[in-house]
């Protein structure tokens, strides 16, 4: 290795003094000056290439860290892979979804499971927190180097603790009932900066455990439960492009008229909105009456 630096730098330093004669010393003064730089740089071509994901934010003891960071939208998320790894070894069934449940937010899904049921990492990344807090009972965040956190919470045992390194697949623990849940399952949320985005957004839950696109963009619609309900999917169209993102900011507003027979739940469905955002939009309330004829504004 000297060898190959000596001659390299030898072959630069007579290049550039190739024209004078060599009687000049400082030529190979410098060059061997050089040489002796050269092999006391260590090599750290081998130091991994992942991000230091554990630089920022890097807290234990919290659900959220980023109290004061600024996130902008849309921003982007990539992957470098196209598919995650199930975070059960069972069929994924979704008995609630990221919307609007119960007059709160839902900011996360909710997968069946049997306490008992282990529970696997949907992607590298390294365990930032592991520990109980009292919405989600017994929690394991993990942080991966997309700089994505997901959430499996609800468990009943773990089986990491907070700054072990975990894989696509590794075992994190076993699913639960624990903190504030209805019923053994799994509620797995996805965090990016501490906004919570719909899991459904760049997860497919089917069988095919795809990642819906290795960059996306997400707009705050698809951090806001107020547009989604937890009783169904969300129509779905994934913005791959910056353009596309800020093209999807610009809304359509459209007036409804109440047809016979009309509630907010069936102009919620029909018109694929959630009934907080027509309340919201229209200023009246859940239990509010509504008439036929009436004109509510619809925004998509
Ligand atoms: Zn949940």
């Amino acid at each position: 290795m000297k060898y190959s630096i000596a001659s390299i730098l030898l072959a630069l330093t007579l290049s550039v003094y190739g024209q004078r004669p060599l009687k000049d010393i400082d030529v190979f003064t410098k060059a061997f000056e050089n040489i002796q730089i050269a092999s006391y740089t260590p090599d750290d071509s081998l130091v991994t290439t992942q991000p230091d994901i554990k630089a920022d934010y890097w807290d234990n003891t919290v659900y959220s860290p980023y109290k004061n960071a600024v996130l902008e939208f849309p921003f982007q998320i990539k992957f470098r892979d196209s598919l995650y790894h199930a975070p059960i070894h069972k069929d994924k069934v979704v008995t609630s979804r990221f919307g609007w449940r119960w007059g709160r937010a839902h900011k996360g899904i909710d997968i069946d499971l049997i306490t008992g049921d282990s529970v696997y990492a949907i992607l590298d990344g390294i365990v930032r927190m592991a520990r109980y807090t009292s919405g989600h009972g017994r929690t394991v965040v993990i942080r991966h180097f997309n700089g994505l956190e997901t959430v499996y919470a609800h468990l009943s045992s773990y089986g990491v603790k907070e700054n072990d390194t975990v894989f696509k697949g590794s075992y994190l623990g076993k699913g639960g009932n624990s903190g504030r849940s209805r019923g053994s399952h799994l509620h797995l949320g996805v965090n990016y900066k501490g906004i919570a985005i719909n899991p459904e957004y760049l997860f497919e839950f089917s069988e095919t455990n795809k990642i819906r696109s290795q960059e996306l963009w997400v707009t705050e619609k698809w951090t806001q439960a107020i547009f989604h309900s937890s009783k169904r999917k969300s129509k779905l169209e994934l913005l791959t492009t910056e353009d596309e993102a800020l093209a999807s900011l610009i809304k359509q507003k459209s007036i409804y008229v109440v047809k016979p027979g009309d509630t907010l739940s069936r102009i919620s469905r029909t018109n694929n909105v959630s009934i907080a955002a027509i309340c919201k939009l229209n200023h009246i309330k859940y239990n509010t009456v509504i008439k036929i004829g009436q004109k509510l504004v619809i925004e998509k």
